[in-house]
Parts: C-alpha cells; sequence; structure tokens
C-alpha cells in the first residue's frame, strides 16, 4: 500500500466527461489498495475568464477580493470530482483550502503556504476515504481567502504531499512528462525518464510550463518523489528526483527558451561606486524583477554601459521608473526592445563538465546568432538573442548537446 497524491490540471477537468476519465484513474488506484489524495485546479480557461472579470469591474482592485473570485474555480471542480467518485463507489469528500485549513501567509494573490493541518485528511484517508482538495487556494492570518499564484495547484499538491508524508505526487497533465526541450520547437525533443529538482527548477523558472516554479522548490526542500505524467494515456512520465537516483547523466539535459524578456541598456552612466544601486534600488522598490545584468568596462575610465533585462510585462514599468529617475542616475540615453528571448541549457552534468559553455557559443556563432547578453549558474547557461533566432537556436544547440531523439 502506498499513499499518493494525484493532481489534475485544468485540461484533465475541463469538462464533466474528462472529469469522469479523472474518477476512474483514481477509483483504479484505491482498487489498487492506495490511499489517495486528489488535488484538482478550476476547469481549463475558467481562471482566466474570473481574472478577467476582476479586471473589467476594476483593474486596480483589492487583492483579498480578488481571491474570493479566482479560487472559485477549483471549488467547482473539487465538488465534481468527489461526487464522481461517491457516483463509483469510492467514499470521498471534497475540501476548501479553508477547511483543512491549508494556513498561508497574507499576500494575497501570491501567497505562500506554512502550514497544513492534516489531522482530519490523515484520519478519513486511514479509514478508506478520497481526500479531493481544491487546489491554489489556503486562508491567510486574518481568515481571509487566499490564492497562491498562476499555476498553484501545482503547490498545492507538493505541499499537501509533503504534509501528509505521500510515496509520491503524480501530476497529472496533458502532456506525458517533461521534454529535453518544448516539441513544438523541436520535433525531435525526448521525453526525460528522470530529472533532478534542481534541473527542474531551473526549466521551471527559465519558461519551461510544465511545473509552478514554488512547487518544483517546495518538493527539493521536502524531498517529495514527483511523477509529471498524462492524464490521458498510461505512458510511463518523467519522476523528479534527488541526483544520486539518477544513474547516467546527460551533460545537458534540457533547453529552455522564454520570450519573455525585455532588454534596457542605459548608455553613458558614471562609472563610480553607488551607480548600480541607483538603477537597481528604485526597480526593487517597484517589485520590478531584474534577470541579466551586464556592465561594459569603461573605455575612458569615466563612463560605462549599463544593459538589464526584466519581463515583457514589467517592461512599461521598468522604464518609467528609469525615466522617473533620470536625473538622480543620470545616463546619455535610454535605448530599449522587446524582440529578445532567452535562451538557457540546463544540466547537473556542468559541475563536472568543461567546454559547456563554449559548446553554446560555438553553435549560435556557427548559425550568425549574436550574444547580446549571457548569464551563468552552476548549471545553466542563459544568453539572450534576438527573438527572430529562437527557433534556430532551439534547435541548433539540442542537436550540438545530443538531445535529439533517434
Ligand atoms: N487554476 C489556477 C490557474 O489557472 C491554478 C492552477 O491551475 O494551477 O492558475
Ligand atoms: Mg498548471
Amino acid at each position: 500500500m502506498a499513499r499518493i497524491v494525484m493532481k489534475f490540471g485544468g485540461t484533465s477537468v475541463a469538462d464533466v466527461e474528462k472529469i469522469k476519465n479523472v474518477a476512474r484513474r483514481v477509483k483504479a488506484e484505491v482498487d489498487a489498495g492506495n490511499q489517495v489524495a486528489v488535488v484538482v485546479s478550476a476547469m481549463s480557461g475558467k481562471t482566466n475568464e474570473l481574472v478577467g472579470w476582476a479586471d473589467e469591474i476594476s483593474p486596480m482592485y483589492d487583492a483579498r477580493e480578488y481571491d474570493v473570485i479566482v479560487s472559485s474555480g477549483e471549488q467547482v471542480t473539487v465538488g465534481l470530482i468527489a461526487m464522481a467518485l461517491q457516483s463509483m463507489d469510492v467514499p470521498a469528500r471534497s475540501w476548501l483550502g479553508w477547511q483543512i485549513p491549508i494556513k498561508t501567509d497574507g499576500a494575497h494573490a501570491k501567497a505562500r503556504i506554512k502550514e497544513i493541518d492534516t489531522t482530519e485528511l490523515d484520519k478519513r484517508m486511514n479509514g478508506g476515504e478520497v481526500v479531493c482538495v481544491a487546489g491554489f487556494q489556503g486562508i491567510a492570518p486574518d481568515n481571509r481567502i487566499t490564492t497562491l499564484g498562476r499555476g498553484g495547484s501545482d503547490t498545492s499538491a507538493v505541499a499537501l504531499a509533503a504534509a501528509l508524508k505521500a510515496d509520491r505526487c503524480d501530476i497529472y497533465t496533458d502532456v506525458d512528462g517533461v521534454y529535453t526541450t518544448d516539441p513544438r520547437i523541436v520535433p525531435k525533443a525526448r521525453k526525460i525518464e528522470k530529472i533532478t529538482y534542481e534541473e527542474m527548477l531551473e526549466l521551471a523558472s527559465l519558461g519551461a510550463k510544465v511545473l509552478q516554479t514554488r512547487s518544483v522548490e517546495m518538493a527539493m526542500n521536502h524531498r517529495v518523489r514527483v511523477q509529471v505524467r498524462s492524464t490521458f494515456s498510461d505512458a510511463e512520465g518523467t519522476l523528479v528526483v534527488d541526483e544520486d537516483e539518477i544513474v547516467e547523466q546527460e551533460v545537458v539535459s534540457g533547453i529552455a527558451y522564454s520570450r519573455d524578456e525585455a532588454k534596457i541598456t542605459l548608455v553613458k552612466v558614471a562609472d563610480k561606486p553607488g551607480i548600480a544601486a541607483s538603477i537597481f534600488g528604485p526597480l526593487a522598490e517597484a517589485n520590478i524583477n531584474v534577470d541579466m545584468i551586464v556592465q561594459n568596462v569603461s573605455e575612458d575610465g569615466k563612463s560605462t554601459d549599463m544593459t538589464f533585462t526584466v519581463p515583457r510585462g514589467e517592461f512599461k514599468r521598468a522604464l518609467s521608473v528609469i525615466e522617473g529617475n533620470s536625473a538622480k542616475i543620470g545616463y546619455k540615453e535610454l535605448l530599449s526592445t522587446s524582440d529578445v528571448t532567452k535562451v538557457s541549457i540546463i544540466g547537473v552534468g556542468m559541475r563536472s563538465h568543461v567546454g559547456v559553455a563554449r559548446k553554446m557559443f560555438e553553435t549560435l556563432a556557427e548559425k550568425g546568432i549574436n550574444i547580446q547578453v549571457i548569464s551563468t549558474s552552476e548549471i545553466k547557461v542563459s544568453v539572450l538573442i534576438a527573438e527572430e533566432y529562437t527557433e534556430l537556436a532551439v534547435r541548433a544547440l539540442h542537436t550540438a548537446y545530443g538531445l535529439d531523439a533517434e
């Protein structure tokens, strides 16, 4: 007997037929003698619709009311799945975040889970009941409903798996696993059998959309075994596990890209102490995430160019913050573009191999692709390139690192 958390994404619960299909999959695990907790997302498209309504009423909405609205999608699906299970004679009941409770901090629309009280859930699961939990939601210290950020039901599932000391957390979605890169761009992309938490974390935060980044962080911290697999097939999925569980490690495991980037260059800022702080301080205060940064060497010892990237959605705001502080910063010219893509290679094998970055640069050079900005960490190298070369770059790198399927 195992204790498992099964999480179903929006496309898996998109309509009543699909919800019945989910119930059959859950029943199969119960019939096999397992204890099961189910976590569900809202029906696909529902959360977007709810967010749209909130935006229409007021773009400057009260985040506490936003959470009341957008958490409702999961209330519907969790009730339906419990009902579908009951109609198959599987004992089940639904749980909203506050009923458990799943306690979060008070950061509405992007709350973090603090604690899950599993007393009642444990009791029920030990008694053979399937507990069906609404993903994406919790309750703040002041008793108001919170949500965990878009894609947050992955995090609900992993957190619940950690709290329930589950043997596995299966994330059911509409793809059959994690791929070496986006199969829509590279038809030769391969499904990865096992990937480390660290690599999955980089892949998720660098643009692969299969798991919410925070859920991977949580899985890594609590050593939750996560499996990503398809609701619509019986194919084996991808296991996200500890590094020592992987016998044969590729040097580069995956290639990610993100078009969600914009580049800003401040031409001729003074080359003196405090200049970076004068630029990035106000951006931080405005809650703008700066990602890649390069500061050129100054030719004359007096001035230099500073280039950095921000998410596309924060581009306009970033520009106005810089312009608003132009007198304090002092620059000659402000250049900006959103026609850029960040392409990244990821692999824990980089720690022990040399020449990995060089191969990336050479491969791009052979294709005539100019690298605008570079950033690295222990297990990844990212480059910023012109957006029009995205597909070409990803395909060339996928081949260069031997990732193409035969
Ligand atoms: N329904 C929420 C969203 O669309 C949470 C989730 O699906 O994970 O973001
Ligand atoms: Mg999702």
